[in-house]
């Protein structure tokens, strides 16, 4: 039974409270209420608020690095034309969180620190190579989000440990986006999602190329392998089926009242040839625009821009 809402000011009294058993952070709230209310987790003995934490807040652009305050809004991310442009697949996964309300009240830190499989942050975050910087009164430590994802509701995070910032390096010539698989626009949970990076060289060919999956897996799930087959190539239709295919293998779907696992599988290579082309489209050399022209790919219309 809740007992108690603790509103520190500062992230050390935040540190100290985290270290008494039975405390645990809220942030936005739209998971931890719903989670209570759903009768999936019982409220704590006593809730640590971290609205009043200015350590957690606000976005810092670094020339070479975005680094993202865990309380950071949906909303905050959204007007940062800077997320738009270099980390096109955070952003996209942000414009469709929720509904407004949701996007307002809802944090990125809430967002990973939940752990769901669906959540919309966590395969953009993957390809974007993101780090987390954890925070305790044992001192900190810094993980890439794929060692700080571990399952279903599950995190790296102990239990005296607060989530303070996500840090997405910047690389030149990168695309990327994020597509969701979903029955409707507005406040739905992914279906099956698909994030693509890519880094393009000055030759146009691709220097690096990274998909994760949402939805299909205990957690969302990097997919091994495809840097080092793309390295080097021209972008093409046949590479983007390649990677399209390759990404099956990372999928471990189940079935859920949202769908079954067969239709799951059979949407994955679908929603990563989408997520891959709008990446293509937003690396910045521009010689990859024109592939979907003179190739075409396999029955799929270009998306839109
Ligand atoms: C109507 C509705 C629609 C939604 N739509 C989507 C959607 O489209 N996509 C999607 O991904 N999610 C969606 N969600 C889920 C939710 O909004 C997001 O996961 C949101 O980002 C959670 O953030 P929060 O700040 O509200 O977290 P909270 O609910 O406050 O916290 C979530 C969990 O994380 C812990 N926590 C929070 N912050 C920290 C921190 N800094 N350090 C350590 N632990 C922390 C809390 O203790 C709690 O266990 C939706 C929820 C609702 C209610």
């Amino acid at each position: 039974v809740l007992e108690q809402v603790f509103a520190p000011t500062s992230l050390d009294e935040a540190l100290g409270l985290m270290s008494v058993a039975g405390t645990r952070p809220l942030a936005g709230g739209t998971d931890l209420v719903v989670s209570e209310r759903v009768g999936r987790r019982p409220f704590p003995k006593a809730l640590v608020n971290l609205a009043g934490l200015d350590e957690l807040r606000g976005i810092d652009q670094a020339d070479d690095a975005l680094a993202v305050g865990a309380m950071c809004s949906y909303e905050e991310l959204l007007r940062r034309e800077r997320v738009a442009g270099d980390f096109s697949a955070l952003s996209d996964a942000a414009a469709m969180v929720g509904s407004p309300a949701t996007r307002h009240s809802g944090t990125l830190g809430g967002n990973l620190a939940n752990g769901s499989p669906a959540m919309d942050s966590g395969s953009p975050l993957l390809v974007l190579g993101a780090r987390v910087e954890l925070a305790s009164q044992r001192g900190r430590r810094v993980l890439d989000v794929d060692q700080f994802l571990i399952g279903p509701g599950e995190t790296a995070l102990g239990p005296d440990e607060l989530l303070v910032s996500v840090t997405l390096p910047h690389l030149p010539r990168r695309g990327s986006a994020y597509i969701r698989l979903e029955y409707r626009r507005a406040m739905e949970i992914a279906v099956v999602g698909a994030a693509a990076a890519v880094v393009l060289g000055p030759d146009g060919r691709v220097a690096d190329l990274a998909i994760a999956l949402t939805a299909v897996a205990p957690r969302c799930v990097r997919v091994d392998g495809l840097g080092a087959l793309a390295c080097g190539q021209a972008p093409s239709a046949a590479l983007i089926d390649v990677c399209a295919e390759r990404s099956l293998a990372a999928v471990r779907a189940i079935d859920d009242v949202r769908a079954s696992a067969s239709y799951r599988r059979a949407m994955v290579p679908v929603i990563v040839r989408r997520a891959l082309r709008r990446a293509l489209d937003r690396a910045p050399t521009g010689t990859s625009a024109t592939i979907w022209q003179t190739e075409g790919a396999a029955g799929d219309p270009a998306p839109a821009a």
